[in-house]
């Protein structure tokens, strides 16, 4: 049983019902959480209250915040090993991928570490010397941070570092599927000197998430998700005008020009595709590629699928482990289906591994054109598609040709293109001859359906604030 965090105290199930949480490589069930209710959720939102309310944490000086957020850098860092392991186990992605994870997230609490003191105001000149007006950034107030499976440990740091540097007190939820490391990050946090009440973690599963987003002591809800549960959270956000962070779901053009280098763009495009077996937001699965190369290209990128490393995720050197539940299998499994369904060729993969775990091979479809369900919609799974284009103006069109907006991978030796093509796709960030680099001073999220306002960077920071203007007449 895993228990729960409210206010300093770390409360078991007891009576409540339970959710097993499952190792993806072996089906084997390696914990039980909590399905907090209503009641538990209204308990962590008051605890987080009156933690903001009497200043417990807003009101230490800067200079000692800044001390605790980079002993939890610290501590994550000290512990890596141990976090990376339990995130395989829960998630199932490979170790490597686990521990750049977990050390990302120790990289965002050092850089939002420098933020308490940063954090100032500004003194704006009104009028002729009438009166002296400033403004100050304030925490927003109880933030609740709403985590997916995917990226558990790194999601959690994008949050929690920032809106810890702002002077929230928040209520995380994490993913029912992925719950562990949060759990244990919630631990080194105390550890680390947070004060109680501060941060606290309710386990479960939307109906929690729901009760979070609809209780009126939250000033700011921070979703990362699908798009479909995002849209139901600014609904329900509505309802008492709370402030917004969606970073949503996403389908993102990888596009290769003829004059690309090639070698590194297929090698990348196996990591944009199928690095954390296609389980990424970012996950460039729409492979566009030049007419004129079209056919080596795609031999390249078939013989390249054929070689993503399958396995258990804690074997090492694994590129593709389990999906996160079979549940997940099943959807990847009938988008293939019906890829096949509109007219696209299984190149390579296509199946299931012969195995057990919740295997899907890297699976890669030719002939696909951008109105295919293939190439609308988020399959979440190591399923990418090569469309054919013509030239720049096709390949802006076919890739702008989307709900979402979340990333795009350019490939061209050309400068002029390169700035030509980023400045005209629709996506929150465009990697050019390169693909998924990130940094916590770099604000990312999406455009459209891929949500709004953004993770990392200052943007996130200032997201968990208020301006306050002061007019005082002289
Ligand atoms: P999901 O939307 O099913 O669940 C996300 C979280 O919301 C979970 O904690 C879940 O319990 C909770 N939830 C479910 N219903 C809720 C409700 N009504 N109110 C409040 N909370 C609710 O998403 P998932 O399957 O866990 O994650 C995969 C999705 O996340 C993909 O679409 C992926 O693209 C997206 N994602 C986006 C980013 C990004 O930065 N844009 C990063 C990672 C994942």
């Amino acid at each position: 049983m895993s228990a729960f965090l409210i206010d300093g105290e770390w409360i078991e199930p007891g009576d409540r019902s339970t959710i097993p949480v499952e190792d993806p490589a072996t089906g084997d069930v390696i914990a039980e959480i909590a399905q907090c209710t209503a009641e538990d959720v209204d308990h962590a939102v008051t605890a987080a209250l009156k933690a903001h309310t009497d200043r417990r944490w807003s009101g230490l000086p800067p200079i000692e915040r800044t001390r605790i957020l980079s002993r939890i850098a610290d501590l994550i860092e000290e512990n890596l090993e141990e976090l990376a392991v339990l995130e395989t186990r829960d998630n199932g992605k490979p170790i490597e991928r686990s521990r750049a994870d977990t050390a990302f997230s120790a990289k965002d609490f050092r850089h939002f570490a420098g933020a308490p003191g940063r954090l100032t105001g500004t003194v704006v000149p009104i009028d002729g010397g009438a009166h002296h007006v400033y403004t100050v950034l304030e925490p927003v107030g109880v933030a609740a941070l709403i985590l997916p499976w995917n990226f558990p440990i790194m999601t959690a740091a994008h949050k929690l570092a920032p809106a810890l540097a702002a002077g929230c007190t928040v209520v995380v939820k994490p993913a029912e599927q992925t719950p562990m490391t949060m759990l244990r990050l919630a631990e080194l946090c105390e550890e680390a000197g947070l004060p109680k009440g501060v941060l606290n973690v309710v386990t479960g599963d939307g109906r929690t998430g729901a009760a979070l987003v609809e209780h009126p002591g939250v000033a700011k809800v921070s979703f990362t998700g699908s798009t479909e549960v995002g849209r139901t959270v600014m609904r329900n956000a509505a309802a008492t005008t709370k402030r917004l962070t969606l970073e949503l779901g996403g389908k993102s053009p990888n596009i290769i020009f003829e004059d690309a280098d090639l070698e590194a763009a297929v090698a990348t495009a196996m990591r944009a595709s199928f690095g954390h077996s296609g389980q990424m937001c970012t996950a460039g699965s729409r492979i566009l590629v030049q007419r004129s190369i079209l056919d080596k290209a795609t031999e390249m990128l078939i013989n390249a699928t054929k070689r993503v490393p399958v396995g258990n995720g804690l074997d090492g050197g694994i590129s593709v482990g389990p999906l996160v539940s079979e549940e997940q299998r099943q959807i990847v499994l009938s988008y293939i289906d019906q890829g096949v369904k509109d007219g696209a060729t299984v190149a390579t993969g296509g199946d299931k591994p012969d195995r057990s775990g919740y295997f899907v091979s890297p699976t890669l479809f030719t002939g696909v054109t951008n109105d295919m369900i293939i190439a609308r919609e988020e399959i979440f799974g190591p399923v990418a598609g090569v469309i054919a284009f013509e030239d720049e103006d096709e390949a802006i069109a076919i890739a702008n040709d989307t709900s979402f907006g979340l990333a795009a991978g350019v490939w061209t030796k050309d400068l002029s293109r390169a700035h030509r093509m980023a400045a005209k796709l629709q996506a929150g960030t465009v990697w050019v001859n390169t693909y998924n680099i990130f940094d916590p001073a770099l604000s990312f999220g999406g455009v459209g359906d891929s949500g709004l306002g953004r993770d990392l960077g200052d943007e996130a920071l200032h997201s968990y604030c208020e301006r306050k203007g002061v007019v005082i007449a002289l």
